[in-house]
């Protein structure tokens, strides 16, 4: 299927590895020019080549931290005007909501509420003026299906959610959409190193962890990556202007859904 993107430009945030890199890739593999984003410029540089080498397209590297003011400054700075915007970072650690300071809340919903809330704020009224843009932002399952230890991520995913709830009906028109995907278990490395952590805690080999929490879910694996960069080509995608304001959960049917 051909998505009709190709030559059109994005920007993938914290993509040196990981979602952000799946998106990237998939949008690569359209023919889309990429703005490549993440902290460090080693990784980061090295990705960018490896994109651009497989798929023939311009992938230029933009290192900052979204976290932070300067760093989207870096950002809007090297793309004013992208067709394609895929938000995402590095997630908040899991804990006790007694013990988080406020430097703790302040650090999730900087990265992963205010950060995207400024891109889209940055871009999207551009895209309406040019008639096209597809805003994609990689949240969290955790959003729909709470983890106890999950608290600062589904708060400050949830803040976003409900900010991108009130702005796609004043998009819609100007064929600019806006839509969150919820990942549930990927096979990154931040999934992997998770597992090491709580394999350590109990004394049990790595390996036992994963294959136990895989054996718990229904499709019997984790997400490939691969799989949500697909996913979000196609909501990138020139025939995917009908929809908006969704929230897509790919977790291999591991909630019950109603109806
Ligand atoms: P990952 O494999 O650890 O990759 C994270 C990427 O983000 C790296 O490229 C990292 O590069 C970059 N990054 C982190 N913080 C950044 C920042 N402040 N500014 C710019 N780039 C930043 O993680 P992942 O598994 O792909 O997860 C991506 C997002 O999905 C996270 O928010 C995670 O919580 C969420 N999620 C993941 C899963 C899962 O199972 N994998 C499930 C639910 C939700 P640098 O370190 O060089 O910046």
């Amino acid at each position: 299927m051909d998505l009709g993107i190709s030559g059109r430009t994005a920007i993938v945030c914290a993509a040196s590895k990981g979602l952000g890199r799946a998106c990237a890739e998939a949008l690569a593999a359209e023919g889309v020019h990429i703005i490549l984003n993440a902290r460090d410029q080693t990784s980061l540089t090295a990705t960018a080549g490896e994109i651009a080498v497989r798929h023939g397209v311009r992938v230029i590297p933009v290192a900052a931290d979204l976290s932070t003011e300067a760093g989207r400054a870096t950002l809007l700075a090297a793309c004013p005007a992208p067709d394609i915007l895929v938000n995402n970072a590095g997630g908040p650690p899991p804990g006790d909501y007694h013990s988080w300071t406020t430097a703790d809340w302040e650090q999730a919903l900087n990265t992963n509420m205010r950060a995207p809330i400024a891109l889209i704020a940055a871009y999207a009224d551009g895209m309406a003026e040019r008639k096209f843009g597809r805003i994609v932002n990689i949240t969290s399952s955790v959003v729909r299906h709470p983890i106890d230890a999950q608290g600062l991520s589904a708060a400050a995913r949830s803040g976003l959610h409900g900010f991108v709830a009130t702005i796609v009906r004043g998009l819609a028109r100007n064929n600019v959409t806006v839509n969150n995907l919820l990942p549930g278990p990927f096979a990154t490395d931040r999934l992997l190193s998770n597992f090491a952590f709580r394999a350590k805690r109990e004394g049990k080999p790595v390996e036992d962890v994963v294959a136990a929490r895989k054996a718990e879910l229904p499709a019997g694996r984790f997400g490939d990556p691969a799989e949500l960069g697909r996913l979000c080509a196609y909501l990138c995608s020139a025939g995917a202007g009908y929809v908006s304001g969704q929230s897509i959960v790919l977790d291999g049917a591991a909630h019950p859904q109603a109806l």
